[in-house]
């Protein structure tokens, strides 16, 4: 299928979303947060949240809405691990970690 992606969206918008038809992601604030494309994990996890609208059957609420973000996260940084070369011994295992500015 086509992979749809909107990014600069909205003024200062902090956060990013798969909104059943493509990915959005904001630019943040610049002091909280980053750009929401500042990461690939970012990025996978909501990939995985179209793939998942397609491929399960977890509905987005309640305890299956708890499983598709954790698919979400799973897959996000599985895919970080692959883009870096990496296992679980050497992975950071963090998600959005150039998003969010915590250091
Ligand atoms: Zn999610």
């Amino acid at each position: 299928m086509k992979i749809i992606q909107t990014i600069h969206y909205g003024t200062n918008y902090q956060n990013t979303f798969w909104n059943g038809k493509q990915m959005v992601y904001g630019d943040g604030d610049g002091k909280i947060f980053a750009s929401f494309t500042s990461d690939i994990d970012v990025i996978g996890h909501e990939l995985t949240h179209g793939v998942q609208q397609f491929e399960t059957n977890l509905e987005y609420k309640d305890e299956s809405g708890a499983l598709n973000e954790s698919l979400a996260d799973g897959f996000g940084i599985m895919i970080k691990q692959k883009v870096l070369n990496q296992d679980a011994g050497t992975s950071d295992w963090l998600i959005g970690e150039n998003v969010l500015n915590w250091r």
